[in-house]
């Protein structure tokens, strides 16, 4: 292959805007906060961070709005790498979530779509980005047209097709068919197949739990998508392929003191969406991935915390020896 891999990621970008407060306000309350935090976010925008700083050359299609926050959530995707050519400003505000950290790092958070909400269709410019690239990577933050049409241009073109399903919601058959690669946690997985109740935080599995429900959770998702990785934080993740006989396959994830576990499935599928595109088995793509998960769990924070490619291999190489 000839240079870093070509990943496109479709989806949503917000900014952050984080304060630190000594309780989360009540009904009617004002508390004194720190000083405000306004920080890259959202899936799509984290995802293609993630893609960038892991080694690739990353195009982003999303939309921000025309506010000053536009222009910083611009400015924070271009300085980690990623290119923002084909970033839509449409008239009117950028999304933002609203984020409360108390002391025990607790929080509260409202989410405004804004701009996000009007990536509705693609452009001929966003088309030809996705069939030159080698890994189209979604979630579901935005409308789910343009989604759908992003994947089954790929799939056309032969970009191979990667979704993680976050958050959880009902798929198109056209989206789905499109689909090479399904990435979902435990409570995405459980809300997709129905098998555990959804609303179930995978939190509440300890990390040496019995793999059986996990494994029959990814048995069934294989009925629908033709590979299948299933994320549990610590515990690690689980990949199945439908064209094979070696089973599901459990990953485990390095060990590490976890600071903060926001964001940790982004920088887990952006890894993997390069490791995928420069060739390497699913295997060791999910190794790699769990490695970019582990390090970004060691640093507060979303994007911020989302690892370099040096970060990411040095883990790598210390967990995963043989
Ligand atoms: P999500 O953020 O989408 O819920 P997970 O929490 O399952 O995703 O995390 C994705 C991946 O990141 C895990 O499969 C694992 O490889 C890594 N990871 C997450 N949390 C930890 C942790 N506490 N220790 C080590 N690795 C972790």
């Amino acid at each position: 292959m000839a240079g870093p891999p070509r990943v496109v990621v479709v989806g949503s970008a917000n900014i952050d805007l984080v304060v630190t407060a000594p309780s989360l306000p009540g009904p009617g309350e004002t508390v004194l906060g720190r000083d405000l935090a306004s920080i890259a976010g959202g899936k799509g925008a984290n995802q293609a961070i993630a893609a960038a700083r892991a080694g690739a050359r990353c195009t982003f299609v999303g939309a921000v709005g025309s506010d000053a926050f536009g222009g910083t959530l611009r400015d924070q995707l271009a300085a980690s790498g990623v290119d923002v050519s084909l970033l839509r400003v449409a008239d009117g505000a950028t999304g933002v979530a609203l984020i409360v950290v108390d002391g025990v790092g607790e929080n509260a958070i409202v989410v405004s779509p804004g701009a996000n909400a009007t990536l509705t269709a693609l452009t001929d410019a966003d088309r030809a980005a996705i069939g030159a690239a080698d890994v189209l990577l979604c979630q579901l933050e935005t409308p789910i047209e343009a989604v759908t049409e992003a994947a089954r241009t790929a799939r056309d073109a032969g970009t191979r097709v990667m979704l993680n399903a976050a958050p959880a919601r009902d798929l198109p058959d056209d989206l789905v068919d499109a689909v090479d690669l399904l990435v979902v946690n435990q409570v995405e997985a459980a809300a997709m197949t129905s098998e555990l109740p959804a609303g179930v935080d995978s939190s509440d599995y300890p990390a040496d739990a019995d793999s059986a429900d996990v494994t029959a959770l990814v048995d069934e998702l294989l009925l629908d998508f033709p590979r299948v990785v299933l994320t549990r934080g610590a515990a690690g993740c689980w990949l199945g392929v439908r064209e094979g006989d070696e089973g599901v396959r459990h990953v485990p994830a390095p060990v590490v003191d976890a600071v903060d576990t926001t964001a940790a499935g982004d920088a887990f599928s952006g890894a993997f969406a390069v490791a995928w595109g420069e060739g390497r088995d699913l295997v060791d793509a999910a190794r790699w991935a769990s490695a970019a998960g582990a390090v970004s769990v060691l640093a507060l924070g979303a994007s911020p915390a989302i690892p370099a490619r040096e970060l990411i291999d040095e883990r790598y190489r210390a967990t995963y020896r043989d």
